[in-house]
């Protein structure tokens, strides 16, 4: 592994700055304290920013040289609203409110790089450091860009990069195409009519039908979708009645679907909408048919992407990098900023789980479990990718013609 000295050498400042975030995590857009600490130490470091760059964004530019060329790096602040259950010093002190995401290390790790490529300036143009708030459902990503952010800071691609717990620390997956996917929820209200349980032929029964239209969902997904592509519908909810000798008006189903391509989303709220209305209508009954699109699938750019991977692999060696790594049915904002600009996004392994507090159970530890850690021996590691990727990406035009 060749991890730039440098970095290694701050590895303690930024290890105590990734445990100060982590014993302060803040919600989706209430980033306050964070963004204060990430704005502190980018202008110590003689980095100029911009703040409140959608709601509690933060923009670092640090530009060299004549070059009109320009990047940007984007790590993510914000926490969750679950209660932490680890025990060690940096555990969280606001209560309800955990980094079991990770993005405190998100965040250290691209304010690793800020310092390093402020003081060595070894590029020619701009590298913008992106700290967007919001990544849990708040859609930050589409907040920043909506403030401005690829027109006020014109670049030619923008990088991403999450930890994955189960992938050994200091391995990388990434893949070129669909990476992550495209999240949606559905509320569907099957409205019926009421009437005594012991007279079912005076009403019209909401839940009959809520059951019948849940299980006549999930043919969209065994017959409708293509047996090659992937899409998920899960029924989350059920919620009707209140008294065992009532049938109720109403009955809602919740759930989400996820799938890797737009027009598979298309195809799913158009089946569901069908499957509903027509069965409701089969029984006299009506629907109330909400769909809302959360976020599409991430879309790793091919080029950016074989980039990436050839900065990864002479940063950590061919054997760490999986530039084939299995695509997730989790999503991730990002997806938004690879929309409007080419880029990738990264998985960087964050190890087996040895570096956490004992007595949690074995294995990695998944993202969002309570007991969850960044592991910090990623911090140099990812910083050094960071830097790699800014400086190749940004190569001095003396350096080119060598
Ligand atoms: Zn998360
Ligand atoms: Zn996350």
């Amino acid at each position: 592994m060749k991890l730039i000295d440098p970095i290694v050498q701050f590895q303690a400042e930024i290890q105590q700055i990734r445990r100060d975030i982590h014993a302060h995590p803040e919600l989706c857009y209430e980033e306050h304290r964070t963004a204060d600490v990430i704005t502190r130490q980018l202008q110590q470091w003689g980095i100029p920013v911009v703040s409140g760059l959608g709601g509690t964004g933060v923009l670092g530019i640090i530009k060299n040289g004549n070059s009109t060329r320009a990047l940007g790096l984007r790590a993510d602040m914000d926490a969750l609203p679950m209660q932490e259950i680890n025990s060690f010093p940096h555990r969280s002190q606001h209560e309800g409110k955990m980094h079991a995401c990770g993005h405190d290390g998100h965040t250290a790790m691209l304010l690793g790089a800020a310092h390093y490529l402020a003081q060595h300036r070894n590029f020619d143009g701009t590298v913008y450091l992106i700290f967007q708030p919001a990544e849990e459902g708040g859609g930050g990503a589409s907040a920043m860009i909506n403030d401005g952010l690829f027109e006020k800071y014109p670049m030619e691609a923008v990088f991403g990069m999450h930890n994955w717990p189960g992938i050994p620390a200091g391995s990388f997956g990434l893949t070129p195409g669909p990476m992550m996917a495209s999240s949606n929820e559905f509320y569907v209200t099957v409205k019926g009519k009421g009437a005594h349980a012991a007279q079912p032929h005076k009403g019209i029964d909401p839940i009959m039908i809520a059951i019948q239209i849940a299980q006549s969902w999930q043919t969209i997904v065994s017959r409708n979708a293509s047996p090659l592509e992937s899409v998920v519908l899960s029924v989350t909810q059920i919620h009707a009645g209140s008294a065992t000798n009532v049938i109720p008006d109403d009955a809602q189903l919740v759930g989400t679907v996820r799938a890797f391509s737009n027009d598979m989303i298309d195809l799913v709220e158009q089946r569901m909408r069908a499957i509903a209305t027509h069965t409701a209508a089969a029984f006299d009954a009506e629907i109330d048919f909400e769909f809302r699109r959360n976020y599409p699938p991430l879309i790793n750019h091919p080029v950016e992407t074989a980039f990436a991977a050839e900065v990864l692999r002479s940063v950590v060696g061919d054997e760490r990098v999986n530039a084939q790594t299995e695509p997730t049915m989790g999503a991730e904002d990002f997806a938004f900023m690879l929309q409007a600009k080419p880029g990738c996004y990264v998985f960087i392994g964050n190890g087996e789980g040895d570096h956490r507090d004992a007595g949690h159970g074995l294995g990695p530890c998944n993202l969002h479990n309570p007991s969850y850690d960044f592991n910090d021996d990623l911090l140099p590691i990812g910083a050094t990718y960071w830097v790699r990727l800014a400086e190749t990406y940004l190569k001095k035009a003396t350096d080119a013609a060598i």
